[in-house]
């Protein structure tokens, strides 16, 4: 019955039409980062965006950490956040969406980790490795960086299982204590 199944009760009838596939809905973990023009505002701005974004529904979202800057000198300090979707985007897709948002709020590309009004990477792809020219998945410097674990560890658990590299809680142990500070949510 391509309208739904029917199931009747007495003499009510229920139908229960048919629901996306949960296969289709993947559990995706975004890294968000900002060191230029209000950085706490872009973060909002991203995050609102992303909730008006279709085939993609925000599920948690991590406080705002404050951290030094790696890469070029004389940078500000950034924000980093960690926010948890569910998406039915691919992963070159979602990418390609996350890009066009870094854009839409001003994003320029000069120096390699230059300074930047916001930054939007994909951490985890639903428990995938994946290995293509324009995107590698779990994020390949997420064992490095401290800003990126912590709010991970934030709203998820210990126990998550990043491909390929151990569990978060692990991974978190052995990361260098990079200077982070806790803002508020
Ligand atoms: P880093 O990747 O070390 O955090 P970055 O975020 O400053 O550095 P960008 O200039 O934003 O680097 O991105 C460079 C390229 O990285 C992008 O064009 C994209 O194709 C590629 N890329 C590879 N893997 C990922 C990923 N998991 N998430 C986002 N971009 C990725
Ligand atoms: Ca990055
Ligand atoms: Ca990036």
């Amino acid at each position: 019955n391509p309208a739904g199944d029917v199931h009747e009760i007495g003499n009510v009838k229920l139908v229960k039409h048919p629901m996306p596939q949960d296969s289709e809905v993947k559990q995706v973990f975004i890294g968000l980062g900002s060191n230029l023009d209000n950085p706490a505002t872009q973060r909002q701005k991203a995050i609102q965006t992303l909730e008006t974004t279709e085939k993609l529904s925000l599920v948690k979202t991590s406080s705002l950490y404050k951290t030094a800057p790696v890469g070029p000198p004389g940078q500000s300090d950034y924000i980093n956040a960690v926010v948890e979707i569910h998406t039915s985007m691919q992963p070159l897709e979602l990418l390609s969406r996350l890009q066009s948002i870094e854009n839409q709020q001003g994003r320029v590309r000069q120096q390699h980790w230059g300074a930047r009004t916001l930054d939007l990477d994909i951490l985890l792809y639903q428990g995938q490795q994946i290995c293509e020219p324009d995107l590698v998945v779990p994020h390949p410097r997420l064992a490095e960086r401290n800003f990126v674990l912590i709010p991970l560890l934030e709203i998820t658990e210990d126990s998550l299982e990043i491909p390929g590299m151990g569990q978060l809680g692990k991974l978190l142990h052995q990361c260098q204590d990079n200077p982070i500070e806790k803002l508020a949510i």
